[in-house]
């Protein structure tokens, strides 16, 4: 080779790692645009005015706001957000809509032998392994509903939690959490007018996703989130700040396995700000689960993203490659479910899968039969299972998609910059950044400004972006918290979270764009002292009150 050409291939090489700064990229992106979006059709960025009026008719929420008003990031959710690739189109538009056992259905099954492993194979033409849902949340209330009519049985001779003498085992902290959960249903079935009932069992995670939590207490059963000490400690320094604290989690089935219907595992954990779950710990939690005899699932929206943490973090794993992890995650549970809105990478779809010979079709033999009925009466015939046969097909190629490497460097990179950046300017964010979404502390951010939780300055805050052209989601003491009407006032979230998420829709943005968020938000970070409280015109009383309350700024 020439010298020259020598001497300039070692030039770029010390190119391709350089820290990207806005305008100064050597490395492109995995891909390019096939189609594109104009996005200031009816509004931009310089339409403040236009913004204004209809934040203010539509109460100031975020979720009421017209989405073709956005000229800039649309940060509202990672869910159902991404944009298909060529191939995912190409597939979608060879679909089969066939009413039973549409073409896609088969494709989806082979391909999710070859994501997961060969362990999700059917292996007996009567027993399923997919059932297919028209979102997560609908496998979730489906997966509970049914678990829990199964436990009312099981259950009648046992004491109610609160009074069970194996309460009097568990650590206090525990017992408050357990406590606290259980007021939670009761208040709900009050609500209902339903009258009280027993509240017997428990369901351990390490962060239950929103939906998740409020499927098992809809179904009366206790939904306890176990973070780790790490992650309690919020210490930037360990890099699986998702995990489950197992000690906990023994202690736990110790006391009383009988109480524990199913355990799980996020991955991602969402509500933990995205944080990945180790290998090891995923490993140590189906130890334990075995060895009391508990069905392990995951909430698997986010697997890819959790698989190339385990590449890039955990010891051992860097030749391994993207699939060869998954499987190995896959392998330690008996089922799991997932939003395929996520890393499905499609607009909609979620699916429950229930492994052959695990601990799930073990301990619930009748489940897979009553499943199929839910679907049946809920969603269409289990083939297609509320969805169009085309979604298959496009769920698929997704899966493809998903699990390679230079996606994920992309992807995962992407958000780590954003997040950077923002840091950069001495905003407050949570660290390590997750995978799919940069968490601002809300409590950090007005630090020393001595804010009240009843302000909602984190409303406030996301009230100001939607002025500025990006659209940000609360997710902090008014999404998590609750009016008590009785003293008529805020109880905040325990243990408390105050952010503001900002989730990065996959494949949809460029750097520029979120680039364009950060500038906004050091505005409003330089300028906070001037941010007004909010008052909220209605629903502070309401359950899931974020998504339906108005709100309008203090004079
Ligand atoms: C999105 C999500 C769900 C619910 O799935 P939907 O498809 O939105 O109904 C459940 N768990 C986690 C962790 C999620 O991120």
């Amino acid at each position: 080779m020439h010298e020259s050409i020598k001497f300039f291939i070692d030039k770029f090489r010390e190119l391709i790692d350089i820290e990207p700064v806005p305008g100064r990229y050597f490395r492109p992106r995995p891909y390019k645009n096939a189609a594109v979006c104009f996005r200031n059709r009816d509004c931009s960025i310089e339409d403040f005015d236009a913004r204004v009026e209809i934040a203010e008719r539509t109460g100031f929420n975020v979720f009421m706001f017209p989405s073709n008003m956005i000229p800039g990031c649309d940060l509202l959710s990672d869910s159902g957000t991404t944009t298909m690739t060529m191939k995912q189109w190409a597939q979608m538009l060879q679909g089969d809509e066939a009413y039973g056992s549409n073409e896609g259905f088969q494709e989806l099954k082979d391909q999710i032998v070859e994501t997961f492993g060969p362990q999700w194979t059917q292996q007996d033409p009567e027993k399923e392994v997919l059932f297919l849902f028209h979102q997560g949340r609908a496998a979730e209330h489906a997966l509970f509903t049914l678990v829990s009519r199964e436990l009312a049985v099981r259950g009648e001779d046992l004491a109610p939690l609160a009074e069970a003498s194996w309460m009097g085992g568990v650590s206090p902290e525990l017992r408050r959490a357990i406590s606290e959960a259980t007021e939670s249903i009761h208040r709900r079935i009050g609500r209902r007018g339903t009258g009280p009932k027993d509240v017997k069992f428990v369901i351990p995670s390490n962060g239950h996703f929103d939906t998740t939590q409020e499927n098992i207490e809809d179904s009366l059963i206790v939904p306890l989130n176990l973070p780790c000490s790490e992650h309690l400690a919020k210490d930037q320094s360990f890099f699986f700040r998702g995990n489950i604290d197992v000690d906990k989690l023994k202690l736990l089935l110790d006391r009383g396995a009988d109480r524990v219907p199913l355990i799980y595992l996020t991955i991602t954990n969402n509500t933990g700000g995205g944080q990945p779950v180790s290998i090891e710990n995923i490993a140590a939690v189906a130890a334990v689960a075995r060895e009391h005899g508990v069905p392990f699932l995951f909430d698997a929206c986010r697997f890819a993203e959790n698989a190339w943490y385990i590449m890039q973090r955990e010891p051992g794993y860097r030749e391994k490659g993207i699939r060869h992890i998954v499987r190995e995650m896959f392998g330690h549970v008996d089922g799991f479910h997932i939003s395929l809105k996520k890393d499905g990478l499609v607009n909609m779809g979620g699916g429950l899968l229930m492994k052959p010979g695990g601990l799930l079709e073990g301990k619930y033999p009748d489940l897979r039969d009553k499943l199929t009925d839910w679907q049946i009466m809920v969603e269409g015939h289990p083939t297609y299972g509320g969805l169009a046969g085309r979604d298959l097909k496009g769920v698929a190629e997704g899966l493809r998609t998903v699990v390679r490497k230079e996606y994920l460097d992309h992807r995962i990179g992407q958000v780590e910059v954003f997040g950077r950046r923002l840091h950069e300017h001495g905003i407050p964010v949570a660290r390590p950044i997750g995978g799919h979404a940069v968490y601002i502390d809300v409590d950090e951010f007005f630090d020393a400004h001595n804010v009240k939780d009843e302000e909602f300055k984190g409303l406030a805050f996301t009230a100001l972006l939607l002025v500025a052209g990006h659209r940000l989601c609360e997710l902090g003491v008014f999404a998590f918290g609750r009016y008590d009407p009785s003293t008529g006032a805020e109880i905040p979230p325990s243990p408390r979270v105050n952010y503001v998420r900002a989730a990065v829709p996959r494949l949809a943005y460029e750097d520029q764009d979120l680039f364009s968020v950060v500038e906004a938000v050091r505005v409003l970070h330089e300028h906070r002292d001037r941010i007004p409280a909010v008052r909220v015109k209605y629903g502070q009383d309401l359950t899931l009150r974020h998504f339906k309350s108005r709100f309008a700024f203090v004079d």
